[in-house]
């Protein structure tokens, strides 16, 4: 059996200049946890260019989707910003990944912690039904540099609350925190900055982040990572050592440094 499935665009949408999203026909023998990573990528001189893009679909959707960046000499997305409608894509057979619900002991409320292209799981975890039973509130934090990054901002904020059979529960817990470092915006700062300083808690107008209550999910660069793991061990949040062992939080990485 081949390694990839060749999937077919069915829509794209350009964000900004670095940002795009798409979404492709998708199997029905494709089966994944919402949170996973798939290697996607395209046939380059006649060899599969593979590279790992979280699924930002929820696992019940019948497409998939996917949110990408725009490295302009990056190997794969200088080719795959330009996909339009019709054109196929390599996804690979392979899902995995350590952002999953089932890697978390119970709690009341979930934090997602996500910067940049780090949203793409957690779009699939907030439109998952699974989250909104082990969960009595789910706090989305999505950091980026500039407001336009914001990817998905109005379709969080108002378009998800219509899904059908869903948005209802999706409306009553779901809390979303946009916040931007480097252009006036409502929020702004780092999400290492509105954790340590209780900002972002205070501006929802919920109780202050803590282990007794809470599990957290982190999906960004390398450092973010690193700072923002280092702000929930010292609030005493444990991490999960691993897929399958559950801890207080999982993380995974949104990119590597080549
Ligand atoms: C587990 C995992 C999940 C991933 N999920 C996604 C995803 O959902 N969406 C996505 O766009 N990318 C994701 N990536 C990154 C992705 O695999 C590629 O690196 C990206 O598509 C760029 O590929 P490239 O060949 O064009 O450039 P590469 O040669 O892969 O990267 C060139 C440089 O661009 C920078 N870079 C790469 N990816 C990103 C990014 N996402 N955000 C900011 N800077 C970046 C890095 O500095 C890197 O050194 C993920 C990576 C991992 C490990």
């Amino acid at each position: 059996m081949a390694a990839f499935e060749t999937c077919r665009v069915l829509s794209v949408h350009h964000w900004n200049d670095t940002l795009f999203s798409f979404t492709t026909t998708r199997e029905p023998s494709f089966r994944f946890e919402s949170g996973h990573f798939v290697m996607i990528g395209l046939p380059i001189d006649g060899k599969p260019l593979m590279r790992a893009y979280s699924i930002a679909s929820p696992s019940w959707e019948e497409h998939l989707e996917f949110l990408s960046i725009k490295v302009q000499d990056g190997a794969l997305t200088k080719h795959l910003q330009n996909l339009k409608v019709g054109d196929e894509v390599l996804v690979g057979r392979k899902p995995t990944g350590t952002l999953v619900i089932s890697d978390l002991l119970p709690a009341k409320r979930l934090f997602l912690f996500g910067s940049g292209t780090g949203l793409a799981p957690f779009m699939s975890i907030i439109r998952d039904p699974d989250t909104y039973e082990r969960f009595e509130q789910v706090v989305l934090v999505h950091g980026t540099r500039l407001v336009s990054e914001l990817a998905y901002r109005d379709f969080i904020a108002d378009e998800l609350k219509q899904i059908e059979g869903l948005g209802e529960e999706i409306a009553a817990k779901l809390l979303y925190y946009p916040t931007v470092t480097r252009e006036p915006f409502h929020n702004e700062g780092r999400i290492t900055t509105a954790i340590s300083t209780g900002k972002m808690c205070e501006s929802l107008g919920i109780d202050p982040i803590n282990p007794l209550t809470d599990r957290a999910m982190i999906c960004g660069s390398p450092e973010m990572l690193k700072d923002t793991a280092g702000e929930l061990d010292k609030l005493g949040f444990e991490v999960s050592p691993g897929i399958g062992q559950p801890g207080d939080y999982v993380i995974e990485r949104a990119f590597v440094e080549r």
